[in-house]
């Protein structure tokens, strides 16, 4: 087992910096998702520490020793790729031996390595087959398999459930949980699915164009977003985002006024400095944070849209004016499309953001 540690990590593509100045202390044995939009750096990221790609500025360490110098294999990392990158030709046995075996480990402890994966992940009546005549969730396992008789200090995973159907991410993803509970070890994971980094991150490290926006538990950044970008990027469906002005401050809270919703208002208690009056602002409102009528500090009227009935919950889909909304409802209060409801925000149920996004706190 061993922590990784990143110190002011840069990398540069010629001249298109793409990673800028990155701060990441993985503990040992944690599970560290970093999680961001497509071409975010996340997996240039996880390449740098693996150590296929040159970093371009500051420091890697793993287990305290700085790697920037150290080739990949002497890193005591593996890694699992979205690909498999299976040998087609050989059997399950052989692609799990086969990286032993080139290294001249001695048989039998290579025997009691293969074993050992074949039972952690289920596999052992597959020995004989080859890749095509496995699953791709088979296929997914046998590539774990490769990573875990290496019996590395540290996991890296690069998007490895992309090519998987929907039950099958979610099968995959409960068995490298169990995985990870069960080997103890240091593991970093690579994805663009929230719902992934939720579940899976003892911390979630989230990535915009370059920049750490936010590491936390996954619970911490849902409810206590640093900005605008992380409390929508975090959470599905969606955060709603409701166009607001300040109207007024009165001691230690703010009001303001929402531009779309016929000039309702919100009394926010804040623990910072208040914005100026006139400031354009932005509320945050979760799906499942609209109350009924009368329960909240402000009521609104929306005409819903499109109802989406999922069985335990119903979304929604509402317009106010130019806005869109997302409001979770239990599933036994249907509406037909074309309602007209009215929601109520509470103020300690919302979150407040200036033009820029930061948090107004
Ligand atoms: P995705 O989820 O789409 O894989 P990502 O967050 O993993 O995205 P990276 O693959 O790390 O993103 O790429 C980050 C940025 O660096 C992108 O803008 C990409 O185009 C650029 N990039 C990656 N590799 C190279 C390269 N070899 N040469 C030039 N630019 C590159």
């Amino acid at each position: 087992m061993a922590a990784v540690t990143l110190k002011n990590v840069v990398k540069r593509f010629g001249v298109f910096e793409i990673v800028h100045g990155a701060d990441i202390d993985v503990e040992d044995g944690e599970f560290v998702v970093f999680v961001g939009p497509s071409g975010c750096g996340k997996s240039t990221l996880l390449r740098m520490i693996a150590g296929l790609e040159d970093i371009s500025g500051g420091e890697i360490a793993i287990g305290g020793k700085v790697v920037n110098d150290v080739e990949p294999a002497d890193r005591g990392i593996a890694m699992v790729f979205q690909s498999y990158a299976l040998y087609p030709h050989m059997s399950v046995e052989q692609n799990l031996s086969f990286g032993l075996r080139m290294n001249g480990n001695p048989k039998a402890d290579t025997e009691r390595r293969v074993k050992r994966a074949a039972e952690i992940l289920r596999i052992a009546e597959l020995m004989k087959r080859r890749p095509r005549q496995l699953s791709g969730g088979q296929r997914q396992r046998v590539a774990i398999g490769r990573a875990i008789v290496r019996e590395p200090q540290v996991f890296l995973f690069d998007e490895p459930l992309s090519n998987l159907d929907a039950e099958l991410r979610v099968q995959m993803r409960v068995e490298i949980s169990r995985l990870h509970k069960e080997l103890g070890v240091t593991m970093i994971y690579v994805t663009h699915d929230q719902t992934e980094a939720m579940t899976l991150a003892d911390r979630i490290v989230v990535l915009n164009a370059g920049n750490i926006e936010q590491i936390g538990a996954p619970l911490d950044l849902y409810d206590d977003p640093a900005n605008r970008f992380v409390a929508g990027f975090v959470g599905s469906p969606k955060m709603n985002f409701l166009a607001a002005q300040v109207v007024g401050n009165d001691g230690s809270a703010t009001v303001v006024e929402l531009a779309n919703h016929g000039g309702a208002r919100l009394r926010k208690s804040l623990s910072g400095a208040p914005p100026a009056v006139g400031a354009e602002v932005v509320l945050g409102v979760r799906p499942e944070h609209f109350f009924e009528a009368g329960e909240g500090d402000c009521d609104i009227a929306v005409k819903a849209d499109v109802a989406e009935h999922l069985g335990s919950v119903s979304y929604i889909y509402a317009n106010a004016g130019p806005e869109e909304l997302i409001i979770e409802r239990e599933a036994s209060r249907q509406r037909a499309t074309g309602d007209h409801m009215v929601v109520s925000i509470k103020a300690g149920r919302s979150l407040l953001f200036d033009k820029s996004g930061a948090r107004i706190r």
